[in-house]
């Protein structure tokens, strides 16, 4: 039977007023979650998220798992309809569960947002999900380097999070428990304050994952603490004394391999306990949701909705600095609508920039709305006595070099 050890450690940090970090750590589920939006609405939105997942994830399969996270995605939705104070509120959702596979133990992993989970395994560690953010989107296309996309100054413009669609799309992954892993599920207070080799360090130093937690807290903290900080340390202490190379041969893959052949080199992250399959769910549902939209969209639009759509501001959703599609207070009938969410609160914004944004910045498009957030991340930066992170002036310039190369490639 697999087991496991854990432990929890969660601090509002040193520079935020409450901790909308919410954290579940149950027997065999546990989740961090990253709420945003004001009048309390991101330590709902992130409480309301870890409370969906633990009510409703009953049957242990990793559907299961991410039909949850969907189920997670509607209470908050529908929480925010209700609400006229909670609009705009949303949170990232990362998870592990011991689910069952074909009669198999496997962990679970979903993962909205740019919360993390780690794998420390044989003392080397691997980030086994992919963070849902701008800066994570250019890394991954090679424009960023790990180092700059770490004190990028749109580093807190998440792609994707829960709450701020009726529909979202989560990435799952499936992997093989072995005794002596250990995993970490962090939000990103933890590793925006300590690169990847500390993280690892500790995580090997420190044997009881209780004290391990509480030490990558403490030295969050320690870096700066600029936003809320959580850590989950889950221990595989008895796998049942599989023997992951047979259970490696053993087990259905998606592309099965040739029969007598080694398992083939992975182009997917593969911890080395096991295999992992990583799917996103790109359901009938969401095939369906696409063929809808494009419906209405054929129908709805004309000149009107043109004019409505195609501007950004940059606002305040709550307490929430956000990017909106559309115009301050909506062009006839057409709503403006949030197009992406930051991590930056009104308590942030310096005093001087207040007023724009509570009018609604105008910008004529995505891209100078998220230049608008990268100068107000800049005047950020600077205003606080900063202890560590701050980007030298050469990478802030092959930074914005960077976006500019993305900008001209994207659009023609
Ligand atoms: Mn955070």
């Amino acid at each position: 039977m697999t087991r496991f050890a854990w432990g929890v450690a969660t601090d509002v940090g040193r520079v935020r007023q409450a901790n909308e970090d919410a954290v579940l750590a149950d027997d065999a589920v546990f989740a961090v979650a990253d709420g945003m939006g004001g009048h309390r609405g991101g330590e709902i939105a992130s409480q309301l998220a870890v409370d969906t997942l633990r009510d409703t994830f009953t049957v242990p399969s990793t559907d299961a798992l991410v039909e949850s996270v969907q189920d997670a995605n509607d209470a908050l939705f529908d929480r925010a309809g209700d609400d006229p104070d909670l609009q705009g509120m949303g949170t990232t959702l990362c998870a592990m569960a011991l689910v069952d596979g074909d009669g198999r133990d496997l962990i679970g992993v979903v993962n909205v947002g740019d919360s993390r989970l780690y794998l420390l395994n044989d003392g080397e560690l691997r980030q086994i999900t992919e963070d849902h953010s701008l800066v994570a989107t250019l890394e991954r296309q090679g424009r960023l380097t790990r180092a700059e996309a770490a004190v990028h100054p749109q580093r807190n413009i998440l792609t994707r999070a829960l709450g701020i669609d009726s529909k979202v799309m989560v990435d799952s992954w499936e992997v093989l428990p072995v005794a002596g892993d250990r995993y970490l599920i962090c939000s990103d207070g933890l590793f925006n304050e300590l690169d990847d080799a500390r993280i690892a360090a500790t995580l090997r130093k420190l044997a009881d994952p209780g004290e391990a937690a509480r030490e990558l807290v403490r030295l969050a903290l320690e870096a700066g603490g600029r936003d809320n900080v959580t850590c989950v340390v889950v221990d595989v202490v008895d796998d049942d004394g599989r023997d992951p190379d047979v259970v490696y041969e053993a087990e259905p893959q998606p592309d099965p391999p040739p029969p007598a052949d080694p398992p083939p080199t992975s182009t997917e992250p593969v911890p080395i306990g096991g295999p992992v399959r990583h799917r996103r769910s790109f359901t009938w549902r969401v095939a369906l949701f696409v063929l809808i939209v494009l419906v209405i969209a054929g129908a709805a639009v004309g000149a009107i909705y043109y004019a409505g759509t195609n501007t950004f501001y940059v606002g305040f959703s709550g307490e929430q600095v956000t990017i909106y599609r559309g115009r301050p207070g909506g062009v006839l009938w057409i709503q403006p609508t949030i197009a992406e969410v930051t991590s930056i609160t009104r308590v942030d914004v310096p005093s001087s920039r207040v007023s724009e944004l509570e009018k609604g910045k105008d910008e004529a498009s995505l891209d100078d709305a998220r230049s608008y957030v990268s100068r107000l991340q800049e005047q950020i930066d600077q205003l606080r006595p900063s202890t560590t992170t701050t980007a030298p002036p050469t990478t802030s310039t092959t930074a914005s070099a960077a976006i500019q190369a993305a900008t001209d490639e994207s659009t023609p």
